[in-house]
């Protein structure tokens, strides 16, 4: 066979018709097979690594994402149950096969919840990412503004998203985004009309078209610092979304509505049963929208739920109970150094009581073990002691009032 008689073995191309032909042992390739070749391996393993990820994203049944948020979180039973299901729901509408002659659209079912600060909404979202092993970002609203204005672009959250995925796209695009602090962008005024609110109800725009889910270009290392940097494409349907806030002041909205509608017939009946202490367990959108979130972001945050202020039975839970509580990491740190270390119950319970005198919540029994352990941790690795007691005679000494001071100036 003459050299231009040659010809791709898969297209049947002579020699002069090719820019190049590759030979086999008993074949010939051309360049344009090779492409073509190439295109089908790439989109292929593309499929593949999709199907990775979906084995990776284990769905768990809401009963079992409870009981793994059990292990975390204490109390807060209806939010945790309330979320078990949004998650559930979330995750499965990711899963579905896209079905396009049967197209009932299952809607995103991002998450809002109202707590007071401390009360474990970060909490939350933390061990809902770990559940899921999904990548977490925890944003805080108030540094956010409106494109333009000193701060950061709402399309920061997805560049901090992308970093938490190590910039694998696939992962980041099926993430959490943690938008705390989302009561600091309601709007000012309950006028609309008087003026633009830059940090306010701009932001809110901004965020509405990442809620619902959309394709935005994101500068992959943030901001306006690297202005040549290219941009990443990073599409926000199947990010789930938890906003979380302390809605300062919304009780007062929730009582007055509550009162109007017990204006009536059952009106006893009704006011018997509202529980004054917790006014926030009663939250509808409406309270939302009369606070200054704008109708469009609480529509796009379907699930609202609440957090219940801690009380003096789930900070002494906390203590010692969640999978990484308090105790048990301190338990681990002596251990680690030989120390067998132990603490009475009235020991916690004196550290509650302070908490709750002092109004640290749950974030305070963290610095009031500090205090109570820093000397034995500074002196005990240098000892030969191998018991470490704690009772609450102990505790008294090391939390002087001059340090309690200390501490309410500071949380
Ligand atoms: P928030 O986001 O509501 O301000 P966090 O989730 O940051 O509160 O909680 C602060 C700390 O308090 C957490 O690190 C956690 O250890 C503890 N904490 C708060 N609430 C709970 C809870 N319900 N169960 C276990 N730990 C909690």
């Amino acid at each position: 066979m003459g050299k231009n008689e040659l010809e791709c073995s898969f297209c049947g191309r002579k020699k002069p018709e090719t820019n190049l032909l590759i030979a086999g042992i008993e074949a010939h390739i051309c360049d344009r097979c090779i492409e073509q070749a190439h295109g089908i391996v790439a989109e292929e393993s593309k499929q593949i690594k999709n199907d990775d990820l979906s084995s990776e994203l284990e769905l768990k049944k809401p009963i079992e994402i409870k009981e793994f948020l059990d292990q975390y979180v204490i109390g807060q039973e209806k939010t945790k149950k309330v979320l078990s299901v949004a998650v559930y729901n979330h995750y499965k509408r990711l899963l579905q096969p896209k079905d396009k002659e049967n197209d009932i659209e299952i809607q995103k079912s991002n998450i809002i919840m109202a707590g007071q600060t401390g009360t474990g909404k970060t909490l939350v979202a933390k061990s809902i990412a770990r559940m899921l092993n999904v990548p977490l970002a925890i944003i805080d609203a108030t540094v956010l503004t409106e494109a333009g204005y000193v701060g950061e672009d709402v399309e920061s959250i997805l560049t901090r998203l992308l970093q938490a995925a190590d910039y694998n796209l696939e992962k980041a695009e099926r993430g959490i985004i943690f938008i705390d602090e989302i009561d600091k962008i309601a709007r000012k005024s309950d006028n609309p009309s008087i003026t633009r609110d830059v940090s306010g109800e701009g932001v809110q725009q901004g965020l509405l078209k990442l809620l619902e889910g959309t394709k935005v270009n994101v500068p992959p290392k943030g901001g306006r610092k690297h202005p040549d940097q290219k941009f990443i494409e990073v599409n926000t349907e199947n990010i789930l979304f938890i906003a979380g806030g302390a809605f300062d002041g919304i009780e007062k909205k929730i009582s007055n509505r509550l009162n109007m509608q017990s204006v009536g017939y059952s009106a006893s009946k009704a006011e018997e049963k509202i529980d004054q202490e917790n006014l926030l367990q009663y939250i509808i959108p409406k309270d939302l929208k009369d606070f200054g979130l704008i109708p469009e972001i609480i529509g796009r945050l379907p699930v609202l739920t609440h957090m219940n202020p801690l009380d003096k039975k789930t900070l002494r839970s906390i203590l010692t109970e969640p999978k990484n509580a308090l105790i048990k990491q301190y338990e681990k740190l002596f251990a680690m150094d030989g120390v067998a270390f132990s603490i009475t119950d009235d020991a916690l319970d004196h550290i509650v009581e302070k908490a709750l005198e002092y109004q640290l919540g749950a974030r305070g029994l963290r610095s009031l073990c500090e205090m109570i352990f820093t000397d034995a941790m500074f002196e005990l690795p240098s000892s030969d002691e191998t018991e470490f007691k704690v009772d609450k005679e102990y505790a008294l000494k090391k939390l002087s009032f001059e340090q309690m001071r200390q501490l309410k100036a500071v949380s």
